[in-house]
């Protein structure tokens, strides 16, 4: 799949559209969810045009990879989750339910998070 520069965290990463803000550095961006599932739900994006997981993998550099994951490990500490515990989250695709075209991960945290997925499919 092509990458739309229309979606909205392009949006947000242009400053077309606000966000509340955690961290910022030059890999990545990480804003509060719009609609948090969790006490806290923060994502984490690249800044780099990449529309899911799959696509960040295949195509970014090693140091680009790397310093994305360094973001969200210092989001989390920021918000003061790393003692207790949070979980990290991304959906690729149709059957995950990937709603927004670029690729980012969700930190849940703030509260016990209970069992990791309820059970699906057969
Ligand atoms: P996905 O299902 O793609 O993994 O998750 C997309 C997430 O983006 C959802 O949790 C949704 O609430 C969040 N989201 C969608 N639009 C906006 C927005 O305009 N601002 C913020 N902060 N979050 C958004």
């Amino acid at each position: 799949m092509a990458y739309d520069d229309q979606n909205v965290f392009a949006k947000i990463l242009r400053g077309e559209i606000p966000c509340k803000k955690v961290y910022e550095d030059e890999f990545a961006l990480a804003f509060h969810d719009i609609n948090p599932m969790a006490p806290v739900h923060v994502l984490v994006i690249p800044k780099g045009p990449y529309v899911s997981f799959a696509d960040f993998a295949r195509e970014a550099d090693a140091e680009t990879v790397a310093g994305f994951f360094q973001a969200v490990n210092t989001t989390a500490r920021e918000l003061g989750l790393d003692p207790q515990g949070y979980r990290i989250l991304a959906n690729h695709g149709p059957t995950a339910r990937q709603e927004v075209q670029h690729f980012h991960v969700h930190i849940f945290g703030g509260t016990d998070l209970g069992p990791m997925i309820s059970r699906v499919g057969g």
